[in-house]
């Protein structure tokens, strides 16, 4: 065989939401991009804010130009590392020294460094769902196995006596995901809390601890006021996984870190099992120009109202079609159960409308369908008459 089997799978094997991404621009370069109302992909819409491009300017008209576009340290460079611990230190009040941050190319880079650096073959971590679908890849690639935990129902919180079940004495990491992708839910404080309680207690009656990793690209994107809880003052086996992608609306560029809790036990060792994994996945030295550019600019958002007056916008239209939809209070999807039951089956239907969502069978949650809403308001207004013609062709309405 001159390749590898499972990685000739997952390239010939699209995911659900790249197929859909695809047909869109088939369909999009037939009819136009304007007849098509396409939810499928997290691609931020707001622009980034201006302070990005002026930063972006200035680096690169600086006298030290030469030097944001070389290689650093393999971590990331180190007043880069330490803006970024500064950052965590003043907004959450962990005393973390940079030593303790890894410079990544966002979210996914720093999940997968981060599985690899604590997985061992056949050692399991446990995802409740619904979940972001790389996730199997991520962990399934560093030797582990994926569990999954049923959420609440109606609410999508955590489900602690599902989760009860599913940690075992082969239980290496949870990865929680708040707000979350493809609910929009926040867990609660009290939730996250009783889980933490519960990881504390495992982790002493097998010995060994059970690693919370905070899968955070979203953490920023609430609506209403809502908390997001700093999982470090909760739990210190915890890596905190982010990215700037949807924060700043700078996916394409792959920036991001890891910040491993310097409580934790052993710290300076999984920090060093980091610098590995991130060496031998390849991900050293993170996007130097964008590495640069965050001491400028942490902190700072997209303008968020816009995506909160999209969520009400799509929300309140669905609802009052009889849509039956979880109220996202974070992150930019709409989790709405797919009439009929049948998510693919739906999907196929609302593509008639030119409507493209994502089902969510994948996400570890039957039934249900992804609307990503983080595009022109004005594109959301434009499909509501099709959201409204499905809901009357279900006998919703
Ligand atoms: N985790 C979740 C839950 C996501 O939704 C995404 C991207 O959509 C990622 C991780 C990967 O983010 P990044 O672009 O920073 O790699």
């Amino acid at each position: 065989m001159s390749y590898n089997e499972k990685m000739y799978a997952l390239g010939s094997k699209r995911s659900v939401i790249r197929e859909i991404f695809e047909y869109s621009k088939r369909r999009a370069a037939e009819i136009g991009t304007e007849n098509v109302f396409d939810f499928s992909l997290g691609n931020p819409s707001v622009e980034p804010p201006c302070e990005v491009a002026d930063a972006l300017c200035a680096l690169l008209t600086g006298e030290q130009s030469a030097a944001v576009h070389a290689y650093t340290s393999a971590q990331g460079a180190p007043e880069v590392r330490r803006a970024v611990a500064d950052y965590i230190q003043t907004s959450f009040g962990v005393n973390i020294s940079p030593d303790y941050i890894y410079m990544t190319c966002g979210a996914a880079a720093s999940l997968c460094i981060v599985l690899r650096a604590i997985l061992n073959p056949g050692e399991e971590c446990v995802v409740p769902a619904p979940f972001f679908t790389e996730y199997r890849v991520f962990i399934e690639n560093a030797g582990g196995v994926l569990v999954a935990s049923d959420p609440l129902p109606g609410t999508f919180q955590l489900d602690l006596s599902d989760l009860a079940k599913k940690i075992t004495p082969n239980t290496k990491c949870l990865i929680l995901n708040s707000p979350n992708n493809p609910s929009g839910v926040v867990y609660t404080d009290e939730t996250l809390r009783a889980l933490c309680d519960l990881l504390k207690k495992r982790s002493a009656e097998y010995g060994h601890p059970i690693y919370l990793i905070a899968d955070e690209p979203y953490r920023e994107l609430v609506f209403g006021g809502v908390q997001v809880p700093y999982l470090m003052n909760y739990y210190p086996d915890t890596f905190v996984c982010y990215s700037w992608s949807k924060a700043l609306s700078l996916p394409g560029e792959r920036i991001g870190y890891i910040a491993v809790c310097p409580e934790m036990q052993d710290a300076s060792e999984l920090y060093l099992a980091v610098c590995g994994a991130g060496r031998s996945l390849g991900y050293v030295c993170a996007p130097s120009l964008f590495q640069h550019l965050i001491p400028h600019i942490i902190g700072k958002t997209v303008n968020l109202d816009i995506y909160e007056q999209n969520r009400d916008l799509i929300f309140t239209a669905l609802t009052e079609y009889g849509f039956e939809c979880v109220r996202p209070d974070g992150a930019f999807y709409l989790f709405v159960k797919a009439p009929g039951g049948d998510a693919a089956a739906f999907c196929e239907k609302a593509k008639k409308e030119e409507i493209l969502v994502v089902p969510c069978d994948d996400f570890g949650v039957s039934g249900y369908v992804r609307i990503a809403y983080c595009v022109d308001r004005e594109r959301i207004e434009r499909s509501l008459p099709g959201f409204l013609r499905l809901a009357k062709a279900y006998a919703l309405t």
